[in-house]
């Protein structure tokens, strides 16, 4: 994705499995490397994780005005 990856689109590079198919390649970027998970980012299940991430989304968005979602 050389523009970058939108908030809300999925990446090009998450295959079907949900499994990052360029893991550990040299051309995998950085900021994909450098996430470094957490019990609260992960939860127990997809949905608890899928929630956290809108809610980061939600907050990093450019017209955020910093008040809680
Ligand atoms: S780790 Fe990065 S490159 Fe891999 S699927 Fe996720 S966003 Fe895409």
């Amino acid at each position: 994705m050389p523009d970058g990856k939108p908030a809300g689109v999925r990446c090009v590079q998450l295959g079907p499995d949900e499994r990052c198919m360029i893991f550990g390649r040299a051309d995998r970027p950085a900021v994909c490397g450098s996430l470094r998970p957490s019990e609260e980012m992960c939860g127990n299940s997809r949905d608890h994780a899928m929630v956290w991430l809108e809610r980061m989304e939600a907050h990093t968005a450019p017209d955020h005005n910093g008040g809680l979602i």
